[in-house]
């Protein structure tokens, strides 16, 4: 005899299955998504060898497949014109916003692990809005889409 609980990634009742006494989330596809995502940020967090493998994992990744980024830019020009887009933006924001006096080029340095405060992108009126605290472990440097600058493709 099971007593509904709250799921706790998307709040709807469920009855867990009676293999799973301890089940916390619902058997919704995105909820197992979430706690699959979860259990995987806690171990980045908590497991230094497990963050290590990981990193070097994503290296390994990256030094086989050198041009992933360059050919999906160059396939997904939607994609590359909103990072541009984007970039102007902040690009704009930097010269004249209220974030100026915050050291952000060279575009591309490596992001040092640490405390950050997340806020949404939209709100260029920054010290009114509730942020966030995130801790950032980073996992390797930034070559991805987007930490680079927008660079013309000429
Ligand atoms: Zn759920």
């Amino acid at each position: 005899m099971h007593v509904a609980r709250r799921c706790i990634a998307c709040g709807v009742l469920f009855n867990p299955r009676s293999q799973i006494p301890h089940q916390r989330y619902c058997s919704a596809t995105a909820c197992q998504r979430e706690r699959r995502r979860r259990w995987q940020r806690e171990r980045l967090r908590s497991d230094p060898d497990y963050r290590d493998n990981q990193a070097r994992a994503q290296q390994t990744w990256r030094s086989r497949h050198p041009d992933y980024w360059r050919q999906y830019r160059a396939s997904h020009p939607a994609y590359r014109e909103r990072n541009c887009a984007m970039q102007r933006k902040r690009n704009a924001r930097q010269r004249s916003g209220p974030v100026a006096n915050i050291d952000v080029s060279p575009a591309c340095r490596p992001l040092a692990s640490g405390f950050y405060v997340l806020r949404r992108a939209a709100a260029t009126n920054i010290a009114k809005m509730n942020a966030c605290t995130v801790h950032i472990a980073v996992l390797s440097a930034p070559d991805g889409p987007p930490m680079h600058g927008c660079k013309e493709m000429t």
